[in-house]
């Protein structure tokens, strides 16, 4: 009988466990993917990252449809899905790769109570779970956890795509793309996503060629946000377009001191082991205390953040940048994401929402891990009352560049006047808040949650 491939968030045929597994078994081999929004905890994917997936979906179909083979979509509760294959076809065993969502695992759950189903993994350096202390408990700081890590790297060298994959005897029904409705309709805001991306893995396999040649720069270019210092992979690995092994093989293979690109990759997997541990951190503060910090409903405030009028100009280009291309600039996420919670005092989870809606690479782990280290209130943390100061960093970081293509009203200005224009021109808002004044209140309300605990 033929063997089931369920797709999630890897979606490749390269170096990908379940597709080799089922190739293996000299079953013809059904390769599906489920849009499930039914699954009890289920995260609805925001609207960057639908765009991407309709995108994702079809090129990895085009490729199968090459290898005559072809993708069946399905929509529902996957279990249900799955079962329903199987009554069709008499398919019994589902290979997949394992995933740490709380609601895929609830899926898998369900999927193993109706099917044989069988996991691997690949998704990650190391299968998350299995990195601990001495004593068996899992790390909740990132910089053991690495060290712990690198002991069992580097990772094994990836895996070949299948050179065949039989097709069954007949195809189970399948919706079209065009019925689930995936990309924006009117106003198309896609535009500038189209013109920076190309989701699947030709995609991926550029920006890897593309990086490569830099990946020595790294290290000293990567917190400059008007430089292509980073590998922009992030949205290619996150739908598992590309392994994180072969990325680590491809970029260690280039030679030259590419340990921080690496330990980089290692935050990855670290954001995946915490929402192992913490399955809510999206929701809930890492440490209780901050329950007690006193944040401020300002809805008028948050959408000048969302949609860069804040006049601070480096938080404005990075917010007008994500919301063009579906992604920003990990310094300036940093720089953006602690001016909302500090300067403007708004709960990190209002701009944890924000990013899921409009990252091509928003990721239910490394998104909630990242918001919770900036404001402090993650296992493992920046101070809160560290508090980043955006128009110095914007001058450290050399941004005149980058402000000068995100934020064209400032186009003019020279490098010495763009950070903290003086005389702001006409059509760019003044700063929402005086920085001494954000940051009296930020410290004043921390202190606030400190006598409460
Ligand atoms: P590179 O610098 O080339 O790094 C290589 C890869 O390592 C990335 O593609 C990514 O997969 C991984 N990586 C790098 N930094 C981190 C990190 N801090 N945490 C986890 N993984 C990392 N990254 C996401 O993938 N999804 C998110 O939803 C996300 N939300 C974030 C929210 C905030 C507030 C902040 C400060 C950071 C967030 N990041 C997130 C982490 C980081 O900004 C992006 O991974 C990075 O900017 C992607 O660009 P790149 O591929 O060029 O990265």
């Amino acid at each position: 009988s033929p063997t089931i491939v369920w797709l999630r968030r890897d979606l490749r045929l390269q170096d990908q466990a379940a597709f080799a597994a089922a190739a293996a078994s000299g079953n013809p081999v059904i390769p599906v993917y489920v849009l499930d929004d039914e699954t009890p905890k289920h995260r609805r994917m925001g609207a960057a990252s639908l765009w991407w997936l309709h995108h994702s979906l079809e090129r990895l179909d085009a490729q199968l449809q090459a290898m005559g083979s072809r993708l069946i979509l399905r929509r529902g509760k996957c279990d249900a899905a799955l079962a329903a294959i199987r009554r069709e076809t008499g398919a019994r065993v589902v290979h997949a790769l394992h995933h740490y969502e709380p609601w895929w695992r609830l899926a898998e759950r369900a999927v193993g109570k109706a099917l044989d189903l069988r996991l691997h993994h690949g998704n990650f350096l190391l299968p998350p779970g299995t990195v601990t202390t001495g004593a068996g408990q899992p790390y909740k700081i990132y910089t053991p956890f690495w060290r712990a890590s690198l002991q069992q790297l580097p990772p094994p060298p990836p895996q070949p795509a299948p050179e065949t994959l039989p097709a069954p005897e007949f195809w189970p029904a399948s919706d079209t793309l065009a019925d689930w409705q995936l990309l924006p309709k009117t106003p198309d805001w896609a535009g500038g996503m189209r013109d920076t991306w190309t989701p699947g893995g030709a995609g991926a396999a550029q920006r890897i060629e593309a990086f490569v040649g830099r990946a020595r720069r790294y290290d000293e270019q990567r917190n400059l946000p008007s430089c292509s210092g980073t590998s922009m992979l992030s949205p290619h690995l996150h739908f598992g377009e590309v392994s994180p092994a072969t990325v680590w093989h491809a970029v260690a293979d280039a030679g030259g001191s590419v340990d921080v690109f690496l330990s980089e990759l290692g935050w990855r997997d670290y954001a995946q082991n915490l929402i192992l541990q913490c399955p809510d951190y999206a929701a809930r503060n890492g440490r209780a205390a901050f329950d007690a910090l006193p944040w401020r409903d300002a809805p008028e405030e948050l959408a000048a953040w969302q949609q860069g009028r804040t006049g601070y100009p480096i938080v404005d280009a990075g917010m007008r940048q994500l919301w063009h291309t579906g992604w920003m600039h990990n310094r300036v996420r940093m720089i953006a994401a602690s001016f909302l919670i500090k300067h403007l005092l708004i709960d990190w989870r209002a701009g944890e929402q924000w990013f899921w809606d409009t990252l091509v690479d928003a990721d239910y782990g490394a998104n909630a891990t990242n918001w919770q280290w900036v404001a402090g209130s993650g296992l493992d943390a920046n101070m809160f009352v560290r508090i980043m100061a955006p128009l110095s960093q914007s001058a450290k970081f050399d941004a005149a560049t980058y402000i000068r293509e995100w934020v064209p009203e400032l186009r003019h200005l020279d490098d010495a006047d763009i950070h903290d224009p003086q005389r702001p021109p006409r059509g760019y808002p003044a700063k929402i808040i005086d920085h001494g004044q954000a940051r009296a209140r930020a410290l004043a309300a921390h202190g606030a949650m400190k006598a409460q605990a």
